[in-house]
């Protein structure tokens, strides 16, 4: 059996059942400043209190750089990857 997600020009593919519908889930950092007494989010770079659309960027821009922790899985059959790391 194969632990990993198949490449085929570009295209991420299952190698149990050959589904694309393969759904990446990674670990990303996040780095969190608290108002301890509010229990609010702080926006490290204006000091202020964050807006939605402030933790929204912040969500969108955490990454997986320096935890490298990954795995695939296919939507249609259920398969996961092994845990991979970079
Ligand atoms: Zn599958």
């Amino acid at each position: 059996m194969l632990n990993n997600v198949m490449n085929k020009d570009g295209i991420y593919i299952c190698p149990e059942c050959g589904s694309k519908r393969i759904t990446e889930v990674s670990q990303n950092a996040l780095i969190k400043m608290i108002n301890v007494n509010t229990g609010k989010l702080i926006n490290p770079i204006t000091g202020n209190y964050m807006s939605n659309r402030d933790k929204a960027r912040e969500y969108d821009n955490a990454s997986s750089d320096g935890i490298g922790c990954w795995y695939y899985e296919c939507r249609r059959c259920g398969w996961k990857s092994e845990l991979l790391t970079g």
